[in-house]
C-alpha cells in the first residue's frame, strides 16, 4: 500500500474516507453489541466445542470467524453456515487484510485478543523516540 503523506484541508472538511471511517464506527458499534450479547457468548462457545481446531492451521480454535463481513447485521451475523473456527492468530492476520489492521481485532470475544507482535516495538514514523538511558 502506498503511504500518502497528509493533506491539509480547511476545518469541517470530510472527505469521503472519513465518511466511511464515521460510518464504519457506527457500524462496529452494531457488531459489538451481537458480539457482547449473551447469546453470542453461548452460542460460540458451542460451535467451538463442535468445531475445535482452525481451518487455517489446526491449531485449537479460539474464535469463531465469520466467513462473508456481516457489517453488524443480524442475519448474516447469526447465519451459522458462515462460521469457521480460527485460532487468535489467524484471525487477527484475517481481519488485518480485511480492515487495514484496525478495528475489530480482537473483538469476537475472551480468547480473541493476540499477544502484541513485535513490529509495535518500531517506533512511528515522524515521532522521535527518546531512549532511556
Ligand atoms: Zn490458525
Amino acid at each position: 500500500m502506498p503511504w500518502q503523506p497528509p493533506v491539509h484541508r480547511p476545518p469541517g472538511w470530510q472527505d469521503k474516507r472519513a465518511r466511511d471511517r464515521d460510518y464504519g464506527i457506527h457500524r462496529d458499534k452494531r457488531s459489538l453489541k451481537l458480539m457482547q450479547s449473551g447469546e453470542w457468548r453461548s452460542a460460540r462457545k458451542a460451535f467451538l466445542a463442535r468445531h475445535r481446531f482452525c481451518i487455517e492451521c489446526g491449531e485449537p480454535a479460539t474464535v469463531v470467524d465469520h466467513r462473508d463481513p456481516h457489517k453488524g447485521e443480524a442475519a448474516v451475523f447469526w447465519d451459522r453456515s458462515r462460521w469457521q473456527p480460527m485460532c487468535a492468530s489467524c484471525h487477527g492476520r484475517k481481519t488485518a487484510v480485511h480492515d487495514g489492521g484496525s478495528g475489530m481485532q480482537g473483538a469476537e470475544g475472551e480468547g480473541g485478543l493476540e499477544p502484541a507482535p513485535n513490529w509495535t516495538e518500531q517506533p512511528v514514523m515522524g515521532f522521535p523516540h527518546p531512549q532511556p538511558k
